[in-house]
């Protein structure tokens, strides 16, 4: 690992550009790809020099344990254009660093904080024309890492490779969303690794969430793998439900992630007097208060969507709507915190970069 101020990245551009092919008013999320990407190789138990290069496919042993045991980890951010043409990213510290916890529970080598950040700047400001103006569009970032040494041996890889991908994204309107709440699958248990963003975890949940979508469910809220009672987190969202005025979220446990959006919100909650309890809540008493109608709203949290109301979930067979609401706490956190990635709004937290 070099220090600071010795740290070059190593820059090869792309020959053209391919901007002038891509629609940006009918882009499906997560499928276009901006021109350069960021790839480190870790060598010699060290991570070697950051290289950007144009985007395209890399070659692969068919044996890289990331292949055969899943030594995967990955990231999502997002940068932002203001009215200026300034870029912002969005606390982008704390996805570097939940990265590494997410490396170090996969005994995968943690990445150089200089390293990251450098080869961010430059790879934003090389694709920086990606990055379009317009409340809700975005460029969303994708930093992973793989094990890459050859050999099917049972054991952590020797070598790996941080890279950097980005994908231009609108905002994003899923439509009507109901959920399931599970009664049988389990996303992540105590001692596993639910707090990390580790590629197997998504993996994991395809199937479960196909069966939920034979049932007329988008999505299914993760119950604790002891007693499916409680309720955590949904795919790639923390999960919130507002009983009266009060907001409820589970507490961050090694199942849950730590979702950045989830912190925000509650910081940005706190600040607006919106009482927010953080703690264990129960399918029991959010089924009751669907029933007597104290339930106003259940919303996901995540970088994505930033927030993504839930119309209704289903439960043992039965199914419950949730009323629509004129003031939700959704629109308007959603809102506040936008404002503050648009350099919209002051940021008192100190979260723009
Ligand atoms: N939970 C899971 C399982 C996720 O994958 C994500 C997306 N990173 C989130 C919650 C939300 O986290 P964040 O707000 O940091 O995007």
């Amino acid at each position: 690992m070099k220090n600071d101020a010795t740290i070059r990245i190593d820059i090869v551009k792309a020959p053209s550009s391919k901007i002038k092919s891509v629609d940006f008013e009918n882009l499906t999320f997560g499928n276009t790809f901006t021109d350069h990407m960021m790839v480190c190789d870790y060598e010699n138990g060290e991570w070697q020099q950051p290289k950007i290069r144009p985007y395209g496919p890399i070659e692969l042993e068919p044996s890289a344990k990331v292949f055969h045991y899943g030594q995967a980890v990955f990231e999502g951010m997002k940068a932002f254009r203001d009215n200026d043409d300034t870029i912002w990213m969005f606390r982008p510290e704390e996805n570097f660093n939940r990265i590494n916890k997410s490396s170090k529970r996969l005994a995968i080598p943690e990445f150089p904080k200089e390293y990251f950040f450098k080869s961010l700047e430059a790879l934003l400001k090389l694709d920086k024309d990606w990055i379009k103006k317009g409340f809700g569009n975005s460029l969303y970032i994708r930093p992973f890492v793989i094990a890459t040494e050859p050999g099917v041996s049972a054991s952590p890889g020797k070598n790996y490779k941080f890279m950097i991908i980005c994908s231009p994204a609108q905002s994003y309107y899923t439509g009507e969303v109901r959920v399931k709440f599970s009664e049988e699958f389990s996303r992540a248990a105590d001692g596993g690794v639910g707090f990390a963003k580790a590629a197997g975890n998504y993996g994991a949940q395809f199937y479960p969430t196909n069966l939920a979508k034979e049932e007329g469910f988008q999505q299914i809220i993760w119950t604790d793998a002891n007693s499916h009672e409680f309720l955590e987190e949904a795919g790639t969202m923390n999960i919130f439900f507002r009983v009266n005025d009060k907001l409820l979220t589970a507490p961050i446990s090694d199942r849950i992630l730590d979702g950045i959006t989830r912190k925000s919100l509650i910081a940005m909650a706190d600040v607006y007097d919106i009482p927010v309890e953080v703690r264990k809540i129960s399918v029991k008493e959010i089924v009751e208060a669907a029933k007597d109608g104290s339930l106003k709203e259940i919303f996901g949290a995540g970088t994505a969507a930033v927030i993504n109301p839930i119309n209704g979930f289903g439960y043992k067979g039965e199914k419950y709507e949730l009323p629509k609401l004129t003031e939700s706490y959704a629109s308007f956190l959603k809102d506040k915190l936008m404002k503050i990635q648009y350099n919209l709004a002051e940021d008192p937290f100190g979260w723009r970069y």
